[in-house]
């Protein structure tokens, strides 16, 4: 482990408090960016283990993304070997194991479009598409669930609109458990599932609660309600908790987070014996400069625990602030700007992006796609959302089900055969098809369907595709399906290489999923790569390295780089909204958004605007985040005004 005279006195009281849980019942750690929290958290876990011969397998550390468990995980593993066997991963992922570990079933999983495109079916079915956004009603449906509250439940304050979304949510849930060979589930049935199990089953929760004994949460801020209660049904009366969090970096108010756990459990603890708070002052990561800026912008919230924070680093560079005329100017600028700090040996790996909103990064991708800078977009399932992945991703998932028409039907939705997903055509047949025949054989046997040779000739493939993945042969199913389909040809052919490499990049991944899942001594199948891609980064993380990273500020939390951008901090972009309504808006949640965003750099950070920007409500580039401080660190040499 790191040596703990490496550390700070804080951070090394933190470490060694003792583990005994009638000595101390929950540790909190309350601290700025940089400050260490995750450091201590690991090293604490570490400690443990080496000190105290904690088994790997009583100790569980969550946290809010995969590639944060990730890092986790790969910096205690350096540390102790057997740190490896330590249960690091996010919220989901833990329940989607607990839920595993109660029935042998494989839980399917379906993504953010797969959910979609439902919603999209129902809301079209009851007529209701003019009324709601698919996307509207899966975050109030989120929200709700994630508040623990029922949304089928009937209230008598509800208005006519509130009505309707309970309808839908109740047609919602009844298609999901229709789905798929036992129900799928979506990302908030996990945890729902997860906390309904531990909640309704003793003897379950009490073989869980004796199992961790030691339960640690990073950003523990962003939590929920429905993952609070959950965190208070996985402790024991023998688990010991360490909380640890910034009140400065809730980011997730608009799923539900709840700023008051982490305020209520500090001002708790100052009167509480059973509960130890430790606080640390000193940022390790960010520049004299950088920690300034973000220091300046979260100083004006208030809903604060009043904590410091100081720099340990010199002042460095000042934080660049670039104003364009377009993105297209921006993007251009950007792009120099990253081959510059590649030239002045800083890896494009440890470079980052960071945006408001993934579309916002197009006129950069342009850029660095001219002067050939390797990127990756790290918006969660990229790769898995192109249309050409996403068609063999259905493909396969039919020749798993083949009698499953919402499958089939993702498949009519992006290439013609013949059949279409219209009310007209492919859903009369849906109707008619019994619910357990399998479309091939219904399509034979039918008048109109089986003259329809491109359609029979697809399904033909499907089900010789069946076979393979029977075997366990998941890649070759697809590959044969893309290959005896010839998948391109139903793409532009300007189109066609491009698709053609990212779906050989997914082939790659299926490749190194089997060769994972035989490790794990699971026979490759197509519902378990869903869930390995869906709840585990490790597939898709291959590609990441040597690559500038561009992503939501929301996916860098936790995260640090040397160099790198904040892209877009202008009035309607970031803060979001309408500036219009701006007299009516707290910035609370925004400023610690752009706190977040600013303390992720080490030693360069560019920070841009642009005065226009098509398809933003935007106002001339001004922001009201940063302009109002931009003077007093300019004077002090902080900030440079390009
Ligand atoms: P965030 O709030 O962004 O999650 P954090 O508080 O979890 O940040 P860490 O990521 O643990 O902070 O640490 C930030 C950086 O500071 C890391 O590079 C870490 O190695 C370094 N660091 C932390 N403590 C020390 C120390 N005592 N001496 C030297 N470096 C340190
Ligand atoms: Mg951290």
């Amino acid at each position: 482990m790191t040596p703990l005279d490496s550390m700070n006195p804080a951070q090394r009281e933190a470490i060694t408090l003792s583990p005994d849980v009638s000595n101390i019942k929950d540790i909190l750690i309350v601290a700025g960016a940089g400050s260490g929290k995750t450091r201590v958290v690991v090293n604490r876990i570490a400690y443990l283990m080496s000190e105290h011969r904690v088994h790997p397998g009583h100790i569980v550390g969550l946290t809010f993304t995969r590639k944060a468990a990730k890092e986790m995980s790969a910096r205690l593993t350096r540390m102790v070997n057997a740190g490896r066997h330590v249960k690091l991963c996010t919220f989901h992922t833990l329940a989607a194991d607990l839920i595993r570990g109660a029935s042998s079933e494989h839980i399917e999983i379906i993504d953010d479009t797969d959910q979609k495109r439902m919603i999209k079916n129902i809301l079209k079915e009851k007529d209701l598409l003019s009324t709601f956004k698919p996307k509207d009603f899966i975050e109030w449906l989120s929200s709700q669930r994630n508040q623990c509250i029922d949304p089928e439940v009937a209230l008598e304050s509800d208005s006519e609109d509130i009505t309707l979304l309970r309808d839908i949510a109740k047609d919602y849930r009844t298609t999901k458990r229709n789905l798929g060979r036992h129900g799928v589930s979506d990302f908030d049935d996990l945890l729902e599932k997860a906390y309904f199990m531990l909640r309704d089953n003793e003897g379950i929760r009490k073989r869980i609660q004796a199992r961790w004994r030691y339960l640690f949460v990073d950003e523990y801020q962003d939590t929920n309600t429905l993952q609070f209660r959950f965190l208070e049904l996985l402790r024991g009366p023998r688990t010991q908790r360490c909380m640890v969090g910034d009140e400065d970096q809730l980011i997730y108010a608009w799923r539900g987070a709840d700023i008051g756990y982490i305020m209520r459990s500090y001002f708790a603890s100052l009167k509480s014996e059973e509960t130890h708070c430790v606080m640390l002052n000193t940022n390790y990561r960010c520049s004299g400069s950088i920690l300034s800026l973000a220091n300046a912008i979260i100083a004006e919230n208030e809903q604060r625990t009043g904590k410091e924070l100081d720099a340990h680093k010199p002042k460095g560079a000042p934080v660049q602030v670039c104003e364009f005329y377009s993105p297209s100017e921006e993007g251009d600028f950007v792009a120099e700007w990253i081959e510059d700090h590649a030239g002045r040996n800083i890896d494009y790996g440890e470079m980052a992006i960071l945006v408001r909103q993934n579309r916002l990064a197009r006129d950069v991708e342009r850029a660095m796609i001219k002067s050939g800078t390797p990127y990756v977009m790290h918006n969660g399932v990229a790769m898995f959302d192109s249309l050409e992945v996403k068609l063999l991703m259905n493909l396969l998932l039919l020749a798993h089900m083949p009698s499953e028409s919402f499958y089939l039907q993702g498949v009519l939705s992006s290439i013609k055969v013949g059949v279409g997903v219209g009310d007209a055509g492919f859903l009369k047949y849906a109707k008619e098809k019994p619910p357990e025949q399998d479309w091939l054989s219904f399509a034979q046997s039918h008048k109109t369907l089986s003259k329809k040779s491109n359609f029979i000739d697809l399904l033909h493939f499907v089900d010789q595709a069946g076979e393979h993945l029977a075997s366990g042969a998941l890649e070759i199913a697809a590959q044969f399906l893309v290959r005896e389909m010839d998948l391109m040809r139903f793409f532009k052919e300007e189109e066609r290489e491009n698709r053609s490499e990212t779906v050989n990049v997914c082939l790659q991944v299926m490749n190194d999923y089997e060769h994972e899942a035989s490790l794990r001594n699971v026979k490759p199948n197509i519902i378990d790569f869903q869930e390995q891609r869906l709840l585990n980064d490790a597939l898709v993380d291959k590609m990441e390295r040597g690559a500038v990273n561009i992503m939501t500020v929301h996916k860098s939390k936790g995260l640090e780089f040397k160099a790198g951008v904040i892209l877009g901090m202008e009035d309607g972009v970031f803060p979001s909204g309408n500036p219009d309504e701006f007299f009516a808006q707290d910035f609370e949640e925004d400023r610690r958004l752009a706190y977040v965003a600013i303390t992720r750099f080490m030693e360069n950070l560019l920070v841009t605007r642009s005065r226009n920007r098509v398809g933003f409500n935007t106002m001339g580039g001004f922001s009201s985040l940063l302009d109002h401080h931009l003077a007093k660190l300019e004077e002090k040499g902080y900030v440079a005004l390009e």
